[in-house]
């Protein structure tokens, strides 16, 4: 969904992509959380971003 006001895309990245992803259980977790909210693992990986569109 292409969108074309600057600052609502700023802001729709933000909230789609500045999460962080459970290596365990898949679950997504507020960016700065160290532990997994679903399953309380600490392995946690940064969701992948693409910024270019
Ligand atoms: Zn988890």
């Amino acid at each position: 969904m292409p969108i074309d006001d600057p600052v609502k895309r700023k802001i729709a990245q933000h909230h789609l992509l500045f999460k962080s992803v459970c290596r365990r259980c898949g679950a997504l977790n507020p960016l700065k959380a160290t532990k997994c909210r679903r399953c309380h693992g600490k392995d946690l990986r940064l969701k992948k971003r693409d910024l270019r569109k």
